[in-house]
């Protein structure tokens, strides 16, 4: 009898969109013209002037490790956006590290912060991830609600309140996965207020910082008085620029931060790819080209066309999102719970959709819809959507 595998991991839940990635897979063999709106992945691919300097980079010999905070281009790359698009001075000698992703980037993050038993604040809902990173370095994840009734958003109160003295950090995601708020000056007062207070690290998830709808306005925790210090940015190319397989992003911190991220990086990966640093460089050291712009503008459009005609559906209530590309959708008058109306809206009408619980309790009444799918599948999978809630 071999000994146990290690706790920590086999206790911990397999992504749910893995388990209903499975399930489109199965039906697709099976001959069925699944719709799936459960990733968040793009119908576009990367665009190619990004793509050619990468083949430009491994045919002129980027085919190396590099340093193991990155590449001197890709930081200069990372500050210049910064900078450009954030008003953020970052030195890219020592407030700058690359990552694979930004899932990588919470992966260090974590480990950079966190001692056995360190508690962070979460929001619920978030992320599927963020439990599992929390506690597979010996940290434990704190919800705290972001309520419908209160538009999403933190109660000041109530966080506070579940603030003790192991709370290490603060975990928030905004633009907001799965629920598309974009969290106001005035909210991330409330964050750095408290995070102050308590003397606290703040980590912010923004890897879709440049997706925000309607004139909302991303703001940069760390520009806000007193939160440079404390504050973790995390960055990525994922999701705007379509790069989710490049796997490259990257953190904004303190020096004395990276310095823990580097040597972490050094052990745990080496460096990121060379000719994915160049092809990234080029994203970011430029301002978006038209062909970047228009994917945007298109998901905007296909988070409103989802949201109007998802809104025509009596029992249906979605509202546009701020930011991110998502619509949460309001199920709660189907009187059917999240996983089971998902679970029949796939084996009825083979449209694959998250449950809102799979996000935390909060989530429960609610589905998550991916509104960057080619225009087709977004309205062949909503019209099936509509005709799915009128029969029930
Ligand atoms: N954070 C959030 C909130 C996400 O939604 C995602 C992707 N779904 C990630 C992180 C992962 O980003 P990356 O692919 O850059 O690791």
């Amino acid at each position: 009898m071999l000994l146990n595998l290690s706790e920590r991991v086999y206790q911990s839940k397999l992504s749910s969109t893995v388990g209903i990635a499975d399930e489109v897979a199965r039906l697709r063999e099976k001959g069925h013209q699944v719709v799936d709106f459960s990733a968040g992945r793009a119908a576009e691919d990367t665009p190619s002037y990004i793509v050619e300097a990468a083949i430009q980079a491994m045919n002129t010999g980027h085919t190396h490790q590099t340093m193991a905070k990155g590449t001197t281009a890709f930081r200069k790359a990372c500050s210049i956006k910064l900078e450009r698009e954030n008003n953020i001075i970052a030195d890219p000698e020592t407030e700058i590290i690359a990552t694979m992703g930004v899932k990588q980037g919470l992966t260090i993050a974590m480990l950079s912060l966190l001692n056995p038993g360190d508690e962070v604040i979460v929001e619920n809902p978030c992320f599927v991830s963020y439990h599992q990173l929390i506690s597979y370095f010996g940290g434990k994840s704190v919800p705290v609600p972001l309520r419908p009734e209160n538009d999403f958003r933190w109660d000041p109160e109530e966080l506070e309140s579940n603030i003790t003295p192991r709370t290490k950090a603060m975990l928030f995601n905004s633009p907001h996965n799965p629920t598309g708020i974009v969290h106001s000056r005035q909210d991330l007062e409330v964050i750095a207020d408290i995070a102050q207070r308590h003397n606290l690290y703040v980590i912010t998830d923004e890897v879709y910082e440049r997706m925000t709808w309607d004139g909302h306005q991303h703001t940069n925790l760390a520009t806000l008085p007193g939160m440079r210090e404390r504050t973790i940015t995390i960055m990525g190319l994922t999701k705007s620029f379509a790069m989710g397989g490049w796997r490259i992003g990257f953190v904004y911190a303190s020096p004395a931060i990276i310095r823990m991220m580097e040597k972490l990086q050094q052990h745990l990966i080496t460096s990121c790819n060379a000719f994915v640093q160049a092809g990234a460089a080029v994203a970011f050291a430029e301002p978006p080209k038209p062909a970047v712009k228009e994917y945007w503008q298109n998901w905007q459009e296909k988070c409103r066309f989802a949201t109007q005609t998802l809104n025509d559906v009596p029992g249906l209530t979605t509202r546009m999102p701020q930011g991110a590309f998502y619509a949460w959708t309001d199920i709660r008058a189907s009187k059917l719970s999240s996983e089971q109306f998902s679970r029949r809206l796939l084996q009825e009408h083979q449209v694959a959709v998250i449950p809102g619980a799979a996000f935390g309790s909060v989530g429960e009444g609610f589905i998550r819809i991916t509104c960057v799918k080619s225009w087709d599948e977004m309205k062949e999978g909503i019209y099936r959507i509509k005709a799915f809630v009128e029969k029930l």
